[in-house]
């Protein structure tokens, strides 16, 4: 632990963000890290990243890093946890003073609790196999009663224990669950009761080594100090298990605050089929940060009032759990592509410039891009962009040799070949004698329109000029496009319009 890391230390609750990495970092988690990231700051707080590798199976490495590559993407650094600064270097170093904040580094941590557990006899073995629960199930539905364990291991003798150790059966521990009525109140959804017979006795461990999920988030909320539990409703169902190991244990129980559940716009589960659900692939086709925080945090997070676009200081700086929403949030990506392409048009030039070009060197790799060149084609889209991706799909005219396009684009309305290749003369005339110093989009606008103007319908000439320019039938105006690509470029483009034509 670094010693600077004891000045800042806070003084407000400690919450978690505790993400399985199973999969990568999606909507759902990430909207749950920015809660937890926005109560911790709004209340001097700390927030601290809990990556629940128990699973070993499931867990893996490189999910681990797309979590934390994604949580510093969106600049939702954590105060205590996996050291990010060291991530490739050292894996196993970490910031604060309650690591390691792996699970599977925790192992003698939770080993102590489960064999005091053990000891007091709290809990027992268990050698049913999946066939036989299922069993159990099936018998208590037939007889009207809710489906949960029955407790046929509990009175196991520690001789048949044995025996079915030698054997070589593979048993789990469960703990002796006592009947009683859980209350709480979630600060979200209100008081919630539960009544632990329809529970059966919990599994709470593989061995004494390897807690099952619940165990492991009881001891850790307990020994890392976390005061507030903010999650995901999908966890509603296991709060009452993790107080009934907090009360075994005599811990105190943290505060608990459920969010709502975000939904599609169906009002279906959020599916893939809606949007994407990874932050890796948002990124990747270029939504801003500040866009997505922006967005997710108005998914539960009722500001009750209008403003729709709030900055992460403001959130900050406005963020109550008070103001969550009980019912669920609608998930809706025109609302996110709103947002994204307002955060795009509030980005300065020169940053815009940066984004953007790692997007176009993906399409053509290798070539050589004017800065200044690249800056003006950026000037003319930025108003229109909906994320970064959209913008060589828009504007590859301007970066290829040869433009691809079918011949009959060319056409306007009922005009013949004929009508076209004069059309395109004409342009060609007026620009090539337009002078370099007054090669500017209001002397070529001005010289184009008073020729269009000519006949009844603007579109003769202009239409054929700006597909021979751009090969689209949409774009802005020829007049930009030609200021930019020059006269000599426009030119060619025009020749190589007019010999398609008439070859
Ligand atoms: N590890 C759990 C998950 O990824 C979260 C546990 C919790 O927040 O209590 O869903
Ligand atoms: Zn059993």
């Amino acid at each position: 632990m670094s010693s600077e890391l004891h000045l800042k230390k806070k003084k407000g609750p400690r919450v978690r963000f505790a993400p399985s990495p199973t999969g990568p970092m999606h909507i759902g988690n990430t909207r749950t890290a920015l809660f937890n990231f926005l109560f911790a700051r709004h209340n001097q707080g700390s927030f601290i990243l809990r990556i629940e590798d128990t699973d070993t199976e499931r867990s893996e490495k490189k999910w681990e890093k797309n979590i934390i590559e994604s949580l510093k993407w969106l600049g939702l650094l954590w105060d205590e946890g996996p050291n990010f600064q060291k991530i490739k270097k050292d894996s196993q170093s970490y910031i604060g003073e309650y690591g390691p904040y792996r699970q599977s580094e925790r192992k003698e941590i939770y080993k102590r609790y489960i064999q005091k557990l053990y000891d007091d006899d709290y809990l027992y073995w268990c050698f049913c196999t999946k066939e036989e629960l299922q069993a159990q199930k099936e018998e208590l539905m037939s007889r009207g009663e809710p489906p949960r364990y029955t407790g046929h291991c509990r009175n196991l003798s520690k001789s048949q224990i044995k025996k079915l150790k030698i054997e070589g059966k593979r048993g789990i521990l469960r703990l002796k669950v006592p009947l009683k009525i859980i209350k709480f109140e979630d600060l979200i959804k209100g008081e919630i009761k539960f009544d632990s017979s329809l529970l059966g006795d919990i599994a709470i461990a593989k061995d004494f080594e390897t807690p099952l999920y619940n165990f492991a988030v009881v001891i850790d909320d307990y020994e890392m100090k976390i005061t507030h539990v903010i999650r995901g409703e999908d966890h509603l169902s296991n709060t009452p298990k993790q107080i009934i190991f907090q009360d075994i244990l005599n811990f105190p129980h943290p505060k608990y605050a459920h969010l709502p559940l975000i939904l599609g716009p169906g009002r279906n589960k959020l599916s893939k089929r809606d949007a994407p659900l990874a932050i890796s692939d948002y990124k990747k086709a270029g939504y801003l940060p500040e866009a997505l925080i922006n967005f997710l945090a108005l998914l539960g997070w009722n500001p009750k009032n209008d403003q729709e676009i709030w900055s992460l200081e403001e959130l900050i700086q406005n963020f109550s759990l008070k103001n969550i929403q009980k019912s669920p949030a609608i998930f809706n990506i025109e609302k996110l592509d709103w947002f994204n392409s307002y955060y795009i048009r509030q980005t300065p030039l020169e940053t815009l410039v940066d984004q953007i070009l790692p997007y176009i060197l993906d399409k053509i790799p290798g070539k050589e891009i004017d800065r200044e060149y690249l800056k003006k084609i950026i000037i003319l889209y930025q108003e229109r962009l909906k994320k970064l991706s959209d913008f060589f799909d828009l504007a590859d005219f301007f970066f290829k040799d040869k433009l691809e396009f079918d011949e009959k684009l060319l056409y306007w309305k009922n005009m013949t070949k004929n009508n076209i290749v004069n059309s395109l003369e004409k342009s060609k005339k007026i620009i090539s004698s337009i002078k370099d110093e007054n090669f500017n989009k209001e002397t070529i606008q001005e010289l184009l329109i008073k020729e269009a103007e000519k006949e009844d319908d603007r579109g003769k000439l202009l239409w054929p000029l700006r597909v021979s320019l751009t090969g689209k039938s949409a774009s802005p105006p020829p007049f930009d496009i030609i200021e930019i690509l020059g006269k000599e470029k426009t030119i060619k483009r025009i020749d190589k319009a007019i010999k398609r034509l008439l070859d």
